[in-house]
């Protein structure tokens, strides 16, 4: 290493433990996908995704390391998988390109796949609590492990030739069997000693290619460890403590809780810690770190997009500096993967929603590593050096904390002044299950959809149309108005019991809301990778939460004028919109979610008003928000289910209240379900053949259920043996009088055709049901 290297290592150093790759203006969604379609080379593909790579360690290179294999073509845990030579056994036949293989564990198919080649795709679910999803290793008790280093050697050998100082990332071990599913009844934690082996192998190759640090995840740390995870952390890294590397173990997300002496002993050379979720417990880890190790402090928030105000950070940055002195490196507090790239994006182009005012407020990847090396200067230079840079960004921070576009006291007296009257009904269910029978008389086994109906290419071309002012607001009324109508024909002929208007208006059901609600801004380019080549753009929550008009009762209304029979009002819940949104940092998640409860709740007592005598409440998201640590659940859940009570509750007893959820774990908070109350919940439940519905038998649950009898997801055409023997599946379950026949989902991904069909059955069978009942 050079003379500057050493001199460096005297001061503060600055690293970044990851990058978004998916490219500034999504360039590796667009490659993958053309790669899919065939329509590039295998070696097209490769050579983007090289150029992104280059890119991002050009624009980190003011670091003093900057991280290598961060990068992937669809996921960090598949390509570990790859390295580790840990396939399903399902591919093994395929001798093709390696990459083929890769995107067939990826989502079931490669490009050139034709006749399709399909196998089933590794199951995806999300990385920790972030929305980003991995692909979930297999292991049996077979599983062997053996080292595939090319993918993570060439990028090494690439960040050289590019003249960047680097570490790769590697995902540790204990958290890979963590990730990982047992595909038999054996315990993924004995392939530990298999697994070990293939690191240290790993840590030796990465020596002799020149690396001197590794930075290896093991965000497993800020979860609840038994002691059995525990002793499996001490085996791994006492196995790795002779590596040729130095082991920086990067641990984020949270707090080490008890897991905080174990993490600050293992013999390894650093440790990052998240100083952002973490920041109550850092004098601790200050406090116990021993006297040999580097520190790296996570002092950017990665997870969220607002602007850190580095005078505060300084200020508590200060004398943590004075203490460890060359042993202190700082970061953004994980992986930059979960925000979006370059908030500059923004700004060239006719921003619609985002004003120079909440711009200045945010910061995205890019910003946050101007503001890491800001704080690096501040530290190692003193503050005078930068004194510009922290002018601005005070200017900033006082902008958005005295702003009154965030500041709005007639909500925060709102929210101050919720009493628990305002999550409850004025009846018990039953009360109201039996006035709702005489007010809106249903069959037995009531058929409904959960919302929405497919959106067509006319759909969206009419609603690009008119964001692009190529078509008026009257035009775009009337095409929507003429989809609703078909949606209502449609479901009439069907014979459905209880209709919906089909939400041909929405682009999506978070943002449909936050474009209506005061608080809440858009950005443009804002995307953020969820999996593979699919990226969200989470909406901005930055202010107090008010509703300046009703939302959806012009259309529901309308919906309602066309038809006799009952049309139910749709709208998205308070903590599915939170969950969904990039949130303030200046106030609690709970606080914010009370704030949308009560827009929310104000929409449902307007749509009442209106006429609207059955109303859903979407919380798709609910699970989604549970805390990585058990014990923070029941926290989360009391003030997310009072802020869903808080929205519904506000109503007659002859209103009927739908919530709607899709996801098929309930065993662990069927507690909370039943808390919520409402008169009815549909979930999905096809895939699970009704078994799903123990928990809600076991616990017995009171009101009525829907569960959903046919997967949207497929294209499939159930037929009405299929809904029927579901449904009688059900009712050995919940009793025939509780129960309502629907889809999993809303079908909005799906085509009429598909869709018509289906309901036909699914109508058919509830016709079966009432003749045998
Ligand atoms: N009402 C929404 C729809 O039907 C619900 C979607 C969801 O739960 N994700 O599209
Ligand atoms: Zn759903």
């Amino acid at each position: 290493m050079t003379t500057e290297y050493q001199t460096q290592q005297k001061k503060v150093r600055l690293h970044n433990l990851g990058f978004p790759r998916i490219g500034n203006k999504r360039e590796l969604k667009f490659a993958l996908e053309n790669y899919w379609k065939n329509d590039i080379t295998e070696g097209q593909l490769l050579a983007s995704a090289k150029q992104i790579r280059s890119n991002n360690w050009a624009l980190q290179q003011t670091l003093d390391l900057v991280p290598v294999a961060d990068f992937s073509l669809y996921d960090q845990v598949l390509d570990m998988s790859f390295m580790l030579g840990n396939l399903p056994h399902r591919i093994a036949h395929f001798n093709d390109s390696e990459l083929d293989n890769y995107f067939r564990i990826a989502r079931g198919r490669s490009a050139n796949d034709s006749p399709c080649q399909c196998v089933h795709a590794g199951e995806m679910t999300k990385w920790f609590d972030t929305n980003y999803h991995y692909i979930v290793p297999e292991v049996t008790a077979e599983t062997s492990f053996t080292l595939n280093s090319a993918r993570i050697l060439a990028q090494v050998a690439e960040a050289k030739a590019q003249g960047v100082n680097f570490k790769p990332v590697l995902i540790g071990p204990v958290t890979y069997l963590w990730l990982s599913k047992e595909k038999d009844t054996s315990n993924k934690l004995d392939l530990l000693d298999k697994l070990l082996p293939v690191y240290q192998t790993l840590l030796s190759e990465l020596a002799q290619a020149g690396v001197e640090w590794v930075q290896i995840d093991e965000p497993v740390l800020v979860t609840e460890l038994d002691s059995a995870w525990q002793d499996a952390v001490i085996e791994a890294y006492q196995a790795l403590k002779s590596s040729p590397v130095k082991l920086l173990l990067a641990t984020y997300f949270g707090t080490l809780g008890d897991n905080l002496t174990l993490s600050l002993n293992l013999p390894v050379a650093g440790i990052h810690y998240d100083a952002v979720r973490g920041k109550s417990a850092l004098a601790h880890v200050i406090e116990a770190l021993p006297a040999d190790k580097i520190l790296s402090l996570g002092v950017i928030d990665g997870r969220n997009i607002w602007k850190t105000d580095l005078t505060a950070t300084l200020e508590y940055l200060q004398p943590i500096a004075a203490k460890l002195a060359d042993r202190l490196w700082l970061a953004p507090s994980c992986s930059l993967l979960h925000v979006p790239v370059n908030l500059d994006n923004e700004v060239t182009v006719n921003k619609a929603s985002l004003d120079a005012e909440i711009l200045s407020w945010l910061a995205f990847a890019e910003q946050k590593l101007v503001e890491l090396t800001v704080l690096g200067k501040a530290l190692n230079n003193g503050i005078n050096s930068v004194s510009n840079e922290l002018a601005e960004n005070q200017a900033a921070i006082n902008s958005r904390r005295t702003s009154t576009r965030v500041h709005n006291p007639a909500v925060k007296a709102a929210v101050n002044s919720i009493t628990n009257d305002l999550g409850k009904r004025l009846s018990g269910y039953t009360v109201r299950a039996a006035k709702q029978a005489t007010h809106l008389p249903l069959p037995l086994y009531p058929t409904t959809t959960i919302g929405s109906f497919p959106q067509t290419k006319e759909i969206r071309q009419a609603r690009l149309a008119f964001k692009k002012h190529n078509i008026s607001a009257s035009e775009y009324e009337a095409k929507m108005k003429a989809e609703i109508e078909y949606a209502i024909r449609e479901q009439e002929k069907l014979g459905l019991d209880v209709l919906v208007h089909g939400e041909a208006e929405r682009n999506d059901m978070v943002e449909y809301f936050g474009e209506q609600l005061q608080g809440y801004a858009f950005s443009q380019f804002g995307w953020v990778q969820s999996y593979g080549s699919r990226c969200v753009k989470p909406p901005i929550l930055f202010g107090d939460i008010s509703r300046p008009h009703p939302m959806t009762v012009a259309w529901t209304k309308y919906a309602q004028s066309l038809t006799t029979k009952p049309m139910k009002g749709m709208l998205t819940g308070p903590v599915t919109i939170l969950n969904w949104s990039f949130v303030r940092d200046d106030q609690s998640r709970r606080d914010s979610c009370l704030q949308l409860a009560l827009a929310v709740r104000q929409e449902v007592q307007d749509l009442e008003a209106a006429g609207v005598n059955v109303i859903q409440i979407d919380e798709a998201a609910l699970r989604e928000g549970l805390p990585l640590r058990q014990s923070e659940w029941q926290e989360y859940l009391n003030w997310a289910v009072e802020s869903f009570r808080i929205s519904a509750n506000g109503v007659k007893d002859e209103t009927q209240i739908h919530t709607h959820m899709c996801y098929s774990e309930f065993n662990d908070i069927i507690e909370a379900i039943a808390h919520m109350d409402a008169d009815v919940i549909t979930i999905e439940t096809s895939r699970s053949d009704m078994e799903l519905l123990d928990v809600f038998e076991k616990f017995a649950y009171p009101n009525q259920i829907g569960p959903g009898v046919y997967d949207i997801h497929s294209p499939n055409i159930p037929s009405p043996e299929q809904v029927t023997k579901l449904m009688l599946k059900a009712a050995e379950r919940i009793p025939a009088n509780r129960l309502w026949v629907n889809p999993d989902c809303g079908l909005k991904t799906r085509q009429w055709d598909e869709v018509l069909p289906a309901l036909q059955n699914m109508v058919e069978a509830a016709k079966i049901l009432r003749a045998v009942a």
